[in-house]
């Protein structure tokens, strides 16, 4: 497949001029998720998981940052900066290498997952960790790219949402029409504005959007910025969303809503994710299901299809799955059985 910026041209801001840089991102899979369905009361063939986790480096970032990268290039950028939990880090590295241009990420020490620091180190960005969050990172990186010279590719800059709405279009072509309901998760909420905007330019008809946080990090359910976010799900430990007014007018817009769940339902879904469904995202991105979950346990009305957007994948972060308790059998040279239990 070709990358969002060929499939979706006419309506991203590039012209014949824009080097286009793209690793192909985009045309994720849309997957039935029958038993999720079943969990809340519908019909087979009425839930969807956007699995974003099959982009290029592994998020829906790739669909921002070929638009963001491929802009600063055109502008004679000297190199990106970002502040980010991981995956903007990921695939900003990933892009600006790819681009030949430098690449400073500000992460949150002791923030971020493993395998996105795998790939910032393997695609040679400058990582600087920061005392603090994530908010602190951002305000540090926008302040440090002026002096720089840099293009900050945070969502704060227009050209990512832009990437990113097309999710929205690919979701409206591939059903035939828009969802009745989009569940996603929210950090610093530029991808709920960006799916909205998506549906509004695609589509009459428009889902209603429901945004999840973590109950830890839910400045947008509390109404005021969280000074010390908590939640197990990396990805979306914000205190002090940039995209906020984006989010807010979303969830007014569409009659949607934008609520929390906790870790302990952020934690079940992504397991019931991986054991029943097969899919394997990372514990942001079960935020949405964990949503849904508990729409259906609140008896929310739910009806018509529903598509869950995945964020992330699941190996961006090997150590939540490693700490839960796991049975590994050894086997004895020369054994005759395997002590399976019945139940696997
Ligand atoms: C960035 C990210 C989010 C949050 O998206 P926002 O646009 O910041 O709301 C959620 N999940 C994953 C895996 C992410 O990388």
């Amino acid at each position: 497949m070709k990358g969002i910026i060929e499939r979706y041209r006419s309506r991203l801001p590039v012209t014949d001029k824009t080097p286009i840089v793209t690793l192909n991102e985009g045309s994720t899979p849309l997957v039935r998720a029958d038993l999720i369905a079943a969990s809340v009361g519908l019909t087979a063939g009425s839930v969807f998981l956007k699995c974003e986790g099959s982009n290029p480096t592994g998020s829906f970032k790739d669909r921002g940052m070929t638009v963001a990268i491929s802009k600063a290039l055109e502008a004679g950028a000297k190199g990106v900066i970002c502040a980010s939990t991981g995956n903007t880090a990921a695939s900003a590295a990933a892009y600006a290498a790819r681009a030949g241009l430098r690449c400073v990420i500000f992460v949150p020490k002791a923030g971020v997952a493993l395998g996105k620091l795998a790939q910032a180190i393997m695609h040679g960005a400058q990582i600087v960790e920061v005392r603090g969050n994530f908010d602190k990172a951002l305000s540090i990186a926008l302040g440090r790219a002026k002096d720089l010279g840099y293009t900050v590719v945070n969502s704060v800059n227009p050209h990512r949402i832009e990437g990113q709405k097309t999710a929205a279009f690919e979701i409206v072509e591939e059903l035939g029409s828009p969802p009745d309901f989009h569940f996603l998760p929210v950090g610093n909420a530029g991808n709920i504005t960006a799916y909205w905007k998506g549906y509004c330019e695609f589509a009459d008809k428009r889902p209603r959007m429901m945004g999840f946080q973590a109950a830890g990090a839910a400045p947008l359910v509390l109404g005021r910025p969280v000074k010390d976010p908590k939640t197990v799900a990396s990805a979306i430990r914000i205190g002090n969303p940039a995209c906020r007014e984006g989010a807010l007018r979303a969830r007014d817009e569409s009659d949607g809503a934008i609520e929390s769940v906790t870790d302990a339902e952020i934690l079940s879904a992504y397991r019931l994710l991986a054991k029943a469904e097969g899919v394997f995202c990372e514990p942001a991105s079960a935020a949405s299901v964990a949503g849904l979950l508990k729409c259906g346990r609140h008896k929310v009305p739910l009806f018509g299809k529903i598509v869950c957007t995945l964020t992330g994948h699941g190996l961006k972060d090997p150590q939540t799955p490693l700490g839960f308790k796991h049975r590994r059998l050894t086997y004895a040279a020369g054994a005759k059985r395997l002590p399976l239990a019945r139940k696997p």
